[in-house]
């Protein structure tokens, strides 16, 4: 989210003639795009502004702002330093607010919606894949998480401003497009547009249900309970929609919560070619306690279902997750819990955060009772864990051919990402067939080796 807010920020500033440079000293602006997850983050800020300003001793015309996700009390202090602290939403009035002496702007503009913030066309920071963000906030409340307190409530983009915005990348040549949200599967946008979901999959309508399904042989039939009369558009529509813009590219989106991810967008992974079988669903704790403590609501037995199903209906999918680890209080046998849920769920990857207090939140109010050494012996544990699972996962792509999206390319080496986003590296032996290849295409690759951490793959060519 925050590359994706970087991109805007980045339109925005060359609309009014800004031009990126090489080396940060020589920058009249700086803006830094904060992310509050982590206090380790939010102390990077302090340390990078400390250094920005020592350029302001030879360039006093420089400026430094700071934006994105700002925790209040933060706020206040860097409020101090900085030349000004601008909210993500209103990030338009960047220059505005900078330089025409509007500092102080009234307070019904500090409490504007995304609205504007969406309208702002980003500056692609890449030519094939891109990040589109379909909605931000979130109203989950999870004990530990500033990201409601940051982000504010959820906000979902009008449907038609995000198919249009897709419709535009993939005529422009992208093929990878990234759907963000902090809960993706919160979306819903109501339009008086009546959709045309392409008529072979619009199979019927029966009292207020609408049934999607597809004349391919893998077809399985959708109920969309949440479409009355088409005017609301969930994600598992939207992601149909999506899937039937013409063209030749991926579809992906980051993230899922467990509580509420539901059997219909299931269904449309599978059933969409598009949409790439690949699904981030955060795990955070396997006690049910600790759950409870985090306000996930769910239990670690839905959440293994969840995964049972998501495999039954897309076999070949990749699973990701977040854990976090020593939350207050977290006793070993808790601990030992994530452990057996990550075994059972053998994911592909999995991030693991050591827990970090946020102010304003309300594990904040609980001690830190697990110190950092003890935090880092069962990120360790996890790690070793998620080693085994990963590797049992890569090894099944042996002998496989596979089709592989190209995002880096070196003298005799091509590295790329398959659809369920393993990195696969190719080194040609054939030189000549290097410069047939370009970054940013698809291209078909023999899977030889695996590791925990990737594929390796050869070209027969
Ligand atoms: N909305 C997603 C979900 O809950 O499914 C997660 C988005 S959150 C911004 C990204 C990850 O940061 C979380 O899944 C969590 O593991 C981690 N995180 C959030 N707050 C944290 C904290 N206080 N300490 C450590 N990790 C944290
Ligand atoms: Fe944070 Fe929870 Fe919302 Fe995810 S669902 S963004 S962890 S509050």
């Amino acid at each position: 989210m925050n590359h994706s807010d970087s991109e805007r920020i980045a339109s925005i500033l060359e609309a009014v003639k800004y031009e990126k440079v090489l080396f940060e000293d020589k920058a009249d602006l700086i803006v830094i795009n904060m992310c509050s997850v982590r206090k380790s983050a939010v102390d990077r800020v302090a340390g990078n502004f400390k250094r920005y300003k020592k350029y302001k001793k030879k360039n006093p015309n420089l400026k430094i702002v700071l934006t994105g996700c700002v925790v209040e009390s933060d706020r206040e202090r860097f409020e101090k330093l900085f030349d000004l602290v601008i909210d993500i939403k209103e990030i338009e009035q960047l220059s505005d607010r900078l330089f025409n002496g509007q500092a102080d702007l009234p307070d019904k503009q500090a409490q504007s919606d995304y609205n504007n913030y969406f309208n702002i066309k980003p500056n692609y920071q890449n030519n094939f894949s891109a990040y589109v963000p379909i909605m931000t906030g979130c109203n989950n409340f999870c004990s530990y998480c500033v990201v409601p307190y940051t982000r504010g409530r959820e906000y979902s983009r009008p449907v038609k401003e995000v198919l249009n915005e897709v419709t535009e990348l993939v005529e422009n040549g992208y093929k990878e497009i990234i759907l963000l949200g902090q809960n993706v599967n919160s979306y819903e946008s109501q339009t008086t547009n009546k959709f045309k979901i392409s008529s072979q999959r619009l199979v019927f309508s029966q009292g207020g249900q609408q049934r999607l399904g597809r004349k391919n042989p893998k077809h399985i039939p959708c109920f969309v309970s949440r479409i009355p009369n088409s005017k609301t558009i969930n994600f598992p529509i939207l992601l149909n929609l999506i899937n039937d813009i013409p063209g030749n590219f991926w579809i992906r989106f980051l993230t899922s919560h467990p509580k509420d991810i539901t059997e219909d967008l299931i269904r449309s992974v599978a059933e969409c070619e598009k949409v790439t079988p690949y699904i981030h669903l955060a795990l955070q704790s396997g006690d049910d306690e600790i759950l409870k403590k985090m306000n996930r609501k769910y239990t670690s037995e839905h959440f293994l279902n969840l995964v049972k199903i998501i495999r039954k209906y897309i076999p070949n999918v990749a699973i990701t997750t977040d854990v976090i680890i020593g939350f207050p209080a977290e006793t070993e046998k808790q601990f030992q819990k994530t452990a057996e849920v990550m075994k059972k769920a053998k994911f592909d990857m999995v991030y693991i955060n050591k827990y970090s207090p946020r102010v304003g939140t309300v594990s904040a109010k609980l001690e830190d009772s697990v110190n950092w050494k003890e935090k880092k012996r069962r990120e360790n544990i996890l790690t070793e864990i998620l080693k085994e699972t990963a590797l049992e996962n890569n090894q099944k792509y042996i002998g496989k051919t596979v089709n592989i999206l190209i995002d880096k390319l070196g003298e005799n080496l091509i590295c790329g990402k398959t659809e369920s986003f393993k990195n696969v590296r190719v080194k040609l032996k054939v030189t000549n067939y290097r410069s047939k290849i370009k970054k940013g295409e698809f291209t078909e690759v023999k899977i030889v080796e695996a590791d925990a951490w990737g594929l390796k793959g050869k070209i027969d060519k």
